[in-house]
């Protein structure tokens, strides 16, 4: 069961620039920060409506002289501040992250950002080297990876009960955008406008996170890919509602990927099959609790989250939080993760190497790989979904 005395002597001192009052993603991230006691929100940039963005964190609990106009008036006051923060969230929409990011570590600040990270590697890529410079943390919110069934799916591939993987089947294909919502949802609108998005909507928005699950449990790197991206709702050319994807991993396995925002009647869809020599496992994000394993020849077994016969070391620090049976959920997967964050900063601010190099997290590295996703789609999907090599 999940460990509720691990603590530190006073929380992470935190920050949020974005997910102000009203926004998509800022609870999930308030939530899972604080779901442990690990980290306390203490400042923040919340909106880019600045009086809006005080009044929220005001009536969040912040004191009023800690609820700034701007990210870049946070980190001067805060470095300042006797009791500064120490980790920032950044949950602000795609174009921004890269400035956002940069100041923050520039500020020796801890750093979770949202995916994607950046708009090009070399940007991406860059944040890893000031990270590194200055003994400072990057978390990127992949928020999946903290499910105990898909950290089971992990170790089954890793222990080879699947035997050799030969193909992985990736989607994320819901239906929520089959119209152009766009017109009166301004939270899709700058998804669907390249300045703020980047040169993907739904590749970079819901690809990357069953690529990310793809990476996380099979450690499959891609050899190349072949993408053909279109958008049914005609405004949104040149960015992509719709996305297929095909790639070879070195070691022979083949994948696929499916992004769409059109597959009308249909919620997430997110799914990740993982076919092996001998079985295959699957994971859906609408029935978290629950993986299917199928050994050719036998009856499909669907594995339950919780219980014993699953690998007990699994789930390393992101441990069931309730017994089998009781649905936990995408809170407790963020939270899981969160977790994690807050070891890591906390290890590496007392220079614990080995700690830090112990702990699973979607980390700068799978945020590097998510953005060099969207880069290689549309190179591709450019020369008519020629075949790319990845790096
Ligand atoms: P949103 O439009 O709903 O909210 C954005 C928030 O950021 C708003 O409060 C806005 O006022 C604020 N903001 C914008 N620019 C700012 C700035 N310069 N400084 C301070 N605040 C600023 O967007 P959203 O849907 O919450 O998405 C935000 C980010 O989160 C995006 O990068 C998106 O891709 C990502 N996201 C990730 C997940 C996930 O599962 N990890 C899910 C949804 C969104």
């Amino acid at each position: 069961m999940f460990d509720e005395e691990c603590h530190f002597n006073q929380p992470i001192r935190w920050g949020m620039v974005g997910g102000g009052r009203n926004s998509q993603i800022g609870y999930s991230h308030r939530n899972a920060a604080q779901r442990d006691g690990l980290f306390k929100l203490v400042a923040g940039a919340f909106d880019l409506n600045a009086s809006r963005g005080r009044d929220f964190g005001i009536n969040l609990g912040l004191d009023s002289d800690r609820c700034y106009a701007d990210y870049k008036e946070m980190f001067a006051a805060e470095t300042q501040h006797e009791e500064g923060i120490q980790a920032v969230s950044i949950a602000t929409p795609n174009a921004t992250h890269y400035e956002i990011c940069k100041a923050a570590l520039e500020a020796r600040l801890h750093v979770v950002c949202e995916k994607p990270i950046t708009f090009t590697t070399e940007e991406a890529q860059e944040l890893k080297l000031i990270a590194e410079k200055n003994n400072c943390v990057i978390g990127v919110m992949y928020g999946y990876s903290g499910f105990p069934m898909v950290q089971q799916a992990r170790e089954m591939v890793q222990r080879g009960d699947i035997g050799d993987v030969r193909i992985v089947n990736m989607q994320f294909a819901h239906g929520f955008h089959n119209e152009e919502l766009e017109l009166t949802e301004p939270a899709l609108k700058w998804r669907v406008t390249p300045e703020v998005s980047g040169s993907t909507y739904v590749l970079g928005d819901s690809g990357t996170h069953p690529f990310n699950l793809c990476g996380f449990i099979t450690g499959l790197k891609v050899e190349r890919l072949s993408c053909m991206r279109q958008s049914f709702i005609k405004s949104r050319t040149p960015l992509e509602d719709n996305a297929h994807v095909m790639m070879e991993f070195s070691g022979g396995a083949v994948g696929t990927l499916w992004a769409s925002a059109v597959n009308a009647g249909s919620m997430h869809q997110q799914k990740i099959r993982i076919v092996g020599e001998k079985a295959s496992i699957e994971w859906w994000d609408e029935q978290p609790n629950q993986l299917r394993y199928e050994v050719q020849g036998e009856p499909a077994r669907v594995l339950e989250r919780g219980m014993g016969y699953l690998y007990q070391d699994a789930v390393g620090v992101s441990p069931d939080r309730i017994g089998g049976g009781h649905a936990e959920g995408y809170f407790e997967s963020w939270a899981n993760i969160y977790h994690c964050f807050a070891l890591a900063f906390d290890a590496a601010n007392r220079n614990n190497q080995e700690v830090l190099s112990s702990l699973i997290f979607p980390g700068i590295d799978a945020g590097i790989d998510g953005v060099r996703l969207c880069e290689k789609c549309v190179e591709s999907a450019e020369k008519n979904a020629a075949w790319v090599k990845y790096k």
